[in-house]
């Protein structure tokens, strides 16, 4: 009898954490009219993975210095997209780094309309295709794509690959976004190239009145100085998710809820930083441990302020499913680590 009683206390306790645990989740689902909610962690939302899986996840975003690939800003959110990240992640730089990037380089998740307008008001020149720009850089199309039709602004019109005007119509008004402007061709019916531009009895075209930002993005990111920018994204911001997962093991949180994994990212990313910090010491002939155990932001130590004005000069976004990391204001927890 004592034996059974001692099996079952634990049992109970088992079974009271997950009852515990699954009120919670209910509290969160209907307070927040989720369709679904992960028991296990209550904040992470369902999101894709690469290889096309959805699990529960977080967005990891990180801005990384393309000289020393240092992290100059991360956070953890639970957003499924980058679209609203651009401004949060401007304003952490900011706060770190004390000036904003000159240079921004971002895939396609980040390009909108407003995150483009944004960057040029602060004065930074962005790099980010728009989702089709690979698409039709590929050919990929099944149909003349858009780019292949050339807006005259003072005429108000199109001209089609046919050479052939296509007046303004109407506008389609949309509730959320500006109303489009719409184009339609007259002649589509007689056009030898028809089968190739369109299935439609006319081909028609929509513009968006904020087009002409990516226009000039696709623009820039054509010419040789933005394809080569561009392409330094591979080798300055993209290895380090890899890092930190390939060498460093860390492929899923330990810990549970926002706040909590947020704390495991940032502590990944200031690894990363510290590693980072080392090699710049090192290639100085400075002693690394005396270094970080006086704290790095110190001006005990000479040329720190170099590795400081390397950064934030040309700066690359990533997110990833998995950080204000003040690099230099984490002078404490890096003290901690090594005290
Ligand atoms: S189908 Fe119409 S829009 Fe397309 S190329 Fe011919 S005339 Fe121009």
């Amino acid at each position: 009898m004592w034996l059974q009683l001692e099996c079952l206390v634990p049992a109970a306790a088992e079974l009271r954490g997950i009852a515990i645990k699954i009120k919670a989740a209910k509290k969160k689902l209907e307070e927040e009219k989720l369709e679904k909610i992960n028991v296990t962690d209550n904040d992470a939302k369902i999101m894709k993975h690469k290889d096309g899986s959805l699990k529960p996840s977080y967005n990891g975003q990180i801005a990384v210095d393309d000289k020393e690939q240092v992290i100059v800003a991360a956070d953890l959110v639970t957003y499924t997209n980058d679209l609203n990240q651009v401004d949060p992640m401007i304003q952490l730089i900011w706060a770190t780094m004390g000036y904003k990037p000159t240079i921004l380089l971002a895939d396609a998740g980040y390009f909108s309309y407003d995150n483009i307008d944004l960057l040029n008001q602060i004065g930074t020149d962005s790099y980010i295709p728009d989702n089709f720009f690979r698409v039709e850089e590929r050919g990929k199309n099944k149909y003349f794509p858009k780019s292949m039709f050339r807006f005259d602004k003072e005429n108000d019109c199109y001209y089609c690959p046919a050479g052939i005007t296509m007046p303004f119509k109407w506008i389609q008004k949309r509730d959320d976004e500006p109303n489009l402007s719409q184009y339609i061709g007259d002649h589509c019916s007689i056009c030898v190239l028809k089968n190739a531009c369109t299935k439609a009895k006319k081909r028609i075209i929509s513009r968006d009145p904020r087009e002409h930002l990516m226009e000039d993005m696709r623009k820039k990111l054509r010419t040789d100085e933005g394809k080569e920018l561009y392409q330094e994204r591979m080798s300055t911001v993209e290895p380090v998710f890899g890092q930190m997962k390939q060498n460093r093991g860390f492929t899923e949180f330990l810990l549970r809820g926002e706040n909590k994994a947020k704390v495991e990212f940032l502590i990944m990313c200031t690894v990363h930083n510290i590693e980072k910090i080392a090699g710049f010491l090192k290639r100085k002939a400075k002693d690394v441990k005396e270094v970080l155990q006086k704290g790095i932001s110190g001006c005990h130590i000479e040329n720190i302020g170099e590795i400081k004005a390397n950064c934030a000069d040309k700066i690359s976004f990533l997110s990833g499913n998995g950080g204000e990391i003040g690099f230099f204001q984490l002078d404490l927890k890096i003290k901690s680590f090594f005290c």
